[in-house]
Order: structure tokens, then C-alpha cells, then sequence
């Protein structure tokens, strides 16, 4: 199912089956994560974008070919970094995640919303075995991201996820036990997300618009939308920080210097390392992750994105080719 142009519905292509080549994998895809980058990919908001391209970067598959790293039939993860130089001053530096030359997956290299994957098999993750194909595929870019993003957030105890989707029901999970109180913010009046976050254990949930009946430590966004800075900065007690989430955003609104006053931050989050990945998948083996997932035929690729844009998913949608 791929991406022709900017806007348009993906179409559903015959291609070659890509080839491995040297250091790479081919694999059959088991389940691919649906992520809100997709949706950016599509509608042609990120910047460099080729077309045409194959989105899907959140890969569960079984290794067929390729590489020395994995063994064939062997279950692998794609994630979104695909490849980095290893040379310039961030991969020199252990940020990868910031490589000049970085390379993404259902990017700028053909993604997994398909019947086969090529993947640089560095890039590739081992698998807990706990979890299912279609329950695995929302760690790979939900849940590590959001562990970026989780880390980056601090050590303080309450914790705002605004926008409940695939990435805030992982980290609520991880996040409760490891002691963390978890304030869920939804779009206001939507009263389904909103008991989705409180029956996977936050302590409140509200309107975005609303604030928390206690000052935050920290709060983290993954929903795009630019207005929730300022909101979100309102919510915070002195000192705490405000992490960006998202690839993309809607504009910040301007506001007043007093919302940042008293050592606030805002930071965002950009992409992931390979030990993020490495660090975040040993935790879900050990800590038991309930992954929400809705499945749809390959085919279907642009009913699943219609319904994370239109926020008709508790949890996550993972195609299965
Ligand atoms: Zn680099
Ligand atoms: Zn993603």
C-alpha cells in the first residue's frame, strides 16, 4: 500500500519483492504498526519526502533471507531508523537519533505496509516472545518513542500524556509501574478515551482544555496539535518540563513568558538510538505490556489511517498483510 503523491489515498501496488543485498534482511511481514507519522507521510508534511514510497515502520517480521545477524524464520522488528553514517558529529557522539544522514523506514526507505520488508540488519530488533505479532508491532515506534520521550520527561512522580493513543496506553502501562501517576488529557468531551486511560490505571483523566487537580512534574504530548504547549505548560509546577513527542506539530501559539518562567522546559523528541530500542524492548519482556491493538487487511490500509486521524482507536491499529 503505498504513498504516489502528497494528499492521496495509498494504492495498492504490485512490486518486486525487494532484495536483501549485502548486510540486509528480507522478511515476510507478519504485522505493521499504523503511526501518526504515516498519516504526516501521506499528507506530505515532513520535509524530503519521496515518492513513490511504501509507509509502515512499526514491522513484525520473520526473517527469510538476507544478513548473518538473524537466522531464517527468526522474528524481527523494524523500527524507524533504518540507517546512519556512524561518522558525523552526532552517531560520533551516541545521538544517533540526530545523524545528519539519518535514513527513516516508510520514509525515506520502503516500510512494512506490505507483503515483504528489506531492512539494514543492524537496525533490527530482536522480539520478546510474549507478545504477539499484531501486539508487538506498537512497540516498535509507540512504545520506544514514547519511552524517549518518557525518559526525557524525568523522575517526577505525576506524569500529563496529552492525547491517549497508541503511544500514551504503552507508556501508561510502563509508567504505573514504575510508580508514576499518569494524568491522561483526551480532546475535551471525549469521554471513551478518556475511560480507556482510567481502566488502564491513570489516576484522572480530562479535556485537554482542563488542568490537573494537581501540578505535574512533567508532561509529555503526542498529539500534534501546537496549542497544547502553552496549555500544557499551564499544568506544570516550577522546574518541570513539557516533551514533545511528535515528528510534526501545528504551530505553538505565542505566549506569555510567565507560562516558561520558573525554569520550565520544553524539549522535543526526535526519532530513536538502537539503544533505546534495546532498552525499552528488555523492559517490555520483563514487564507485562497489554498492547490494545485493532487489526485491518493490508489492503485496508486507508480505513486503519482514516480512523487514527479521526481518533476512533483505543489503542493502536497494526495492519496484517
Ligand atoms: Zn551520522
Ligand atoms: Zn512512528
Amino acid at each position: 500500500m503505498r504513498v504516489h503523491a502528497p494528499g492521496k489515498p495509498l494504492a495498492l501496488d504490485e512490486v518486486p519483492v525487494p532484495q536483501p543485498g549485502p548486510g540486509r534482511v528480507l522478511v515476510k511481514v507478519l504485522a505493521c504498526g499504523v503511526c501518526r507519522t504515516d498519516l504526516h507521510v501521506a499528507d506530505g508534511e515532513l520535509a524530503d519526502c519521496r515518492y513513490p514510497v511504501t509507509p509502515g515502520h512499526e514491522i513484525v517480521g520473520r526473517v527469510e533471507a538476507g544478513g548473518r545477524r538473524f537466522a531464517e524464520g527468526d522474528r524481527v522488528g523494524i523500527p524507524w531508523l533504518g540507517w546512519t553514517c556512524g561518522e558525523c558529529e552526532f552517531c560520533r557522539a551516541g545521538h544517533e537519533n540526530l545523524c545528519a544522514r539519518a535514513l527513516f523506514t516508510g520514509y525515506h526507505l520502503d516500510g512494512g505496509f506490505a507483503e515483504f520488508a528489506a531492512a539494514d540488519e543492524r537496525f533490527c530488533f530482536a522480539l520478546p516472545e510474549a507478545y504477539g505479532d499484531a501486539e508487538a508491532a506498537p512497540l516498535l515506534c509507540a512504545g520506544l518513542i514514547g519511552y524517549r520521550s518518557y525518559a526525557m520527561a524525568g523522575e517526577g512522580r505525576r506524569l500529563g500524556l496529552y492525547g491517549f493513543g497508541a503511544a500514551a496506553h504503552v507508556l501508561a502501562q510502563v509508567a504505573i509501574a514504575q510508580g508514576r501517576e499518569i494524568y491522561a488529557f483526551t480532546r475535551p468531551g471525549d469521554a471513551a478515551a478518556q475511560a480507556f486511560a482510567k481502566r488502564l490505571g491513570a489516576v484522572w483523566a480530562g479535556g485537554s482544555d482542563e488542568l490537573p487537580p494537581e501540578p505535574l512534574d512533567a508532561a509529555i504530548l503526542f498529539a500534534p496539535v501546537g496549542a497544547l504547549v502553552p496549555q500544557a505548560l499551564k499544568a506544570v509546577k516550577k522546574g518541570g518540563r513539557v516533551v514533545c513527542g511528535g515528528i510534526h506539530m501545528s504551530d505553538i501559539p505565542s505566549f506569555p513568558y510567565a507560562l516558561l518562567w520558573g525554569e520550565r522546559r520544553v524539549q522535543s523528541v526526535a526519532n530513536l538510538t538502537r539503544a533505546d530500542g534495546k532498552a525499552f524492548l528488555d523492559l517490555a519482556a520483563t514487564t507485562p505490556i497489554r498492547t490494545e491493538v485493532k487489526t485491518y487487511p493490508l489492503e485496508h490500509a486507508n480505513e486503519a489511517l482514516a480512523d487514527l486521524r479521526d481518533g476512533r482507536l483505543e489503542g493502536a491499529a497494526v495492519l496484517v498483510p
